[in-house]
């Protein structure tokens, strides 16, 4: 059977662009190689699925620092409050966490995934699982067919590219799609590792002395060659066996891989700032008067509620003061360098965890290739992509789910519109 649109991919992008090809009136194919669609989606979030955030859209654009300005167009046609309304349509009602987080209200990422399955059985959407692609053909600038692993050509006018990046592979994202793409004549940015947890090789961390301590609510930063600073996030971190990670880390990576790549460094430095909302000198004041006040008492319960506690232990240490010191021992010198380290530990990141586990690929089809209103190749008559095979990346937060429900959405509605074109 000839088909009008051929999705590749069953991820959000896949099915979120399925289902606008299917609602052009589209005879719409969808394969996928694994045995389930929307693998990662339904392991996201925690299980929960961070569908999207409701921040305003120039926010939105400001949280995906890979290429948002991209989607500017995208998101004025079809933008996060679209999501939540199209996801009530679909029997899913959305909530509002912290910092703009929206989840299903079922705190299922599952119940994201059946929804949209419900949606491509209601539109007649073909779907084809197990059946991983091997490559599209073109003929004369245009799509003509496309075939699988097992030899099976399907013929086609049109092709939405949705197989993903490189992160998490157990999820079916391998990175299929560049090869596809390259040979439509598009140009594949470097690939890189982003939201990601940083390597360190400091004493403290191979030793595990800080492993599965969390901060709250710390400013964590990347600094240049010349110690300037590069990226600073006020999020939530964790020390791990290997190195940090958690939401301020993940958003620092692309900077200290950008900074590695940039400089030719194999260390970067960073800094965190444990008490972000008082400056050194007020804290320095504080935290000397309540030794001197409580000058009987041990530093480690005159200091207690700072930080926290293991945290406190490990700057105490440090700064060179004995945790069962008394308020009244502690010389000046020793509290100035405490609160130094309060205000910036600075400590050296080597890397990061591999591509594979990565919680997105930074890198890909290059935005320059692709029409923003519709997703389209510049390059290949037919072939339109979208989701996070394109170069853009967004912070966690919803906003890679954004961007692939949005371009998905744009990308099918675009090819079942010029397939059916064709046709009609
Ligand atoms: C653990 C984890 C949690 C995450 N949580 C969130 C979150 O809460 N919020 C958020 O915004 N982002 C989150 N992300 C990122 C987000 O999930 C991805 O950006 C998003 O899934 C990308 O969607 P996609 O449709 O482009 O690709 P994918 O979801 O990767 O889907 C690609 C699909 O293509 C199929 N495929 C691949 N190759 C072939 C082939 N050769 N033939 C046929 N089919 C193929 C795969 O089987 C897969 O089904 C998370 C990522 C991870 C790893």
């Amino acid at each position: 059977m000839n088909y009008d649109c051929i999705v590749l991919g069953g991820g959000p992008s896949g099915l979120m662009a399925a289902i606008g090809a299917g609602e052009q009136g589209a005879r719409v194919l969808l394969l996928d190689k694994g045995d389930k669609l929307g693998r990662k989606l339904a392991i996201s979030g925690g299980g929960r699925c961070n569908v999207t955030n409701r921040r305003p859209i120039e926010e939105i654009i400001e949280h995906i620092p890979g290429n948002g300005r991209f989607l500017y167009s995208a998101l004025s046609i079809f933008g996060n409050e679209d999501i939540i309304a199209f996801f009530q349509k679909l029997g899913i009602e959305l909530k509002e966490e912290d910092h703009g987080r929206m989840f299903p209200v079922t705190d299922k990422a599952q119940s994201v995934v059946d929804a949209l399955l419900t949606r491509l059985k209601e539109l007649h959407v073909d779907i084809k699982t197990n059946c991983p692609v091997k490559t599209i053909n073109y003929k004369d600038g245009k799509i003509d067919s496309v075939v699988s692993s097992s030899g099976e050509v399907f013929e086609t006018a049109s092709v939405v590219i949705a197989v993903g990046g490189k992160s998490v592979p157990h999820t079916g994202s391998t990175g299929d799609g560049y090869a596809w793409a390259k040979k439509a004549g598009h140009t594949i940015t470097e690939l890189f590792p982003t939201e990601v947890p940083l390597t360190s090789a400091e004493a403290y961390i191979k030793e595990k002395t800080l492993q599965g301590l969390a901060l709250r609510d710390v400013a964590l930063s990347v600094l240049n060659p010349k110690g300037k600073t590069l990226a600073t996030h006020r999020m939530d971190m964790i020390f791990t066996h290997f190195g940090i990670s958690g939401p301020a880390a993940l958003r620092c990576s692309q900077f200290v891989v950008k900074a590695m790549k940039k400089w030719h460094m194999s260390e970067v430095v960073m800094v965190i700032d444990s008490v972000p909302d008082k400056k050194e000198e007020p804290l320095f004041q504080e935290v000397w008067a309540s030794l001197k006040s409580n000058s009987k008492k041990s530093a480690k319960t005159i200091l207690k509620g700072i930080v926290p506690e293991r945290y406190l232990h490990f700057l105490l240490e440090k700064s060179d003061i004995e945790p069962s010191a008394q308020g009244a021992q502690i010389p000046q010198e020793s509290v100035r360098e405490l609160c130094k380290m309060l205000k910036g530990l600075r400590f050296k990141v080597n890397g990061t965890l591999p591509l594979e586990k990565a919680f997105v690929t930074g890198g890909g089809v290059s935005v320059k290739e692709v029409e923003p209103k519709t997703m389209a190749s510049k390059k290949m008559e037919g072939l339109y992509f979208c989701g996070e095979i394109l170069d853009i990346h967004g912070y966690t937060g919803g906003y890679n789910i954004t961007s692939a429900l949005v371009t998905g959405r744009l990308a099918g509605i675009n090819a079942g519109m010029s397939a059916r074109g064709q046709h009609d």
